[in-house]
């Protein structure tokens, strides 16, 4: 069975202290939460404090980025080992704000994710259609492309433990989010290629999960669907309040 999975992705906010502040507020919300896989994905800096803060609680940590070599001449990049070091246990890649602002294809998605799995990380992978190639019916195809080619090589049993975060760039921060049957069809979609590729068991225990403005009040609608495992969230993971309360709203007893 998998267990619902809330990530807030943080991008470039908190600092240091806010960070733990955060995480020592959050860890008194969902202490009871056991049903609940819950993540927070700070910026590198604070990684290592979110970590040492998350000790002893139901709340992991993952870094939002990484670079696929594990050490040498890269200035500005961090590695999969470092990241594990620093006390993460998951890593996003392939963003849609890092393949927009920062030219990640998918093949340098792949190779984050190899890096990720290769150093015990579980990487939370990001695909989503621009609101072009949605309206001109390509949404199915890209995420074909971006699942088979940022995903190749990896084994049914390492696709079984990873996240996809379905993200429609068109949801990322602008506050529309995909109704529940725009993310169900996605989802669906994705799970029946993950079948097809990587096998039954692979699909079944794989995380698919939502990102796109979620908020309190809609999570409920988006959770109920089938093959929405979760999500990732954005503007609302950053106010503690709201989002401890998407944590409760995903607890398969309130769905
Ligand atoms: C995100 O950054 O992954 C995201 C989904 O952002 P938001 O929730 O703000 O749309």
């Amino acid at each position: 069975m998998r267990i619902p999975f809330i990530a807030g992705n943080w991008k470039m906010f908190k600092t240091v202290q806010e960070t733990v502040v955060f995480v020592k507020e959050l860890g008194g919300f969902v202490k009871d939460v056991a049903d609940v896989e819950i993540v927070v994905a700070p910026p590198f800096t604070s990684v290592h404090s979110a970590a040492v803060a998350a000790r002893n609680t139901n709340i992991g940590v993952a870094a939002q980025d990484l670079y696929w070599e594990r050490e040498g001449a890269f200035t500005g990049e961090v590695s999969a080992s470092m990241i594990k070091e620093a006390g993460a246990e998951y890593v996003i890649v392939g963003h849609s704000e890092r393949r927009r602002l920062f030219g990640d294809t998918d093949r340098a998605v792949n190779r984050k994710a190899i890096a990720a799995i290769g150093a015990g990380l579980t990487p939370i992978v990001c695909v989503g259609e621009t609101l072009e190639e949605r309206e001109r019916d390509q949404t199915l195809a890209v995420l074909d492309r971006q699942v088979k080619d940022g995903l190749d090589g990896l084994t049914g049993d390492q696709v079984g433990e990873i996240v996809v975060a379905y993200e429609p760039v068109w949801a990322i921060g602008t506050g529309r989010h995909a109704t529940a049957a725009q993310a169900g069809e996605a989802h669906a979609h994705i799970r029946k290629r993950l079948g097809q590729w990587f096998g039954a068991g692979a699909a079944d225990r794989c995380h698919v999960i939502y990102g796109g403005s979620v908020k309190p009040e809609n999570i409920s609608e988006l959770i109920a669907e089938p093959d929405v495992d979760g999500a990732l969230v954005g503007g609302a993971s950053l106010e503690v309040g709201s989002f401890a309360d998407i944590v409760t709203k995903s607890r398969p007893a309130a769905v």
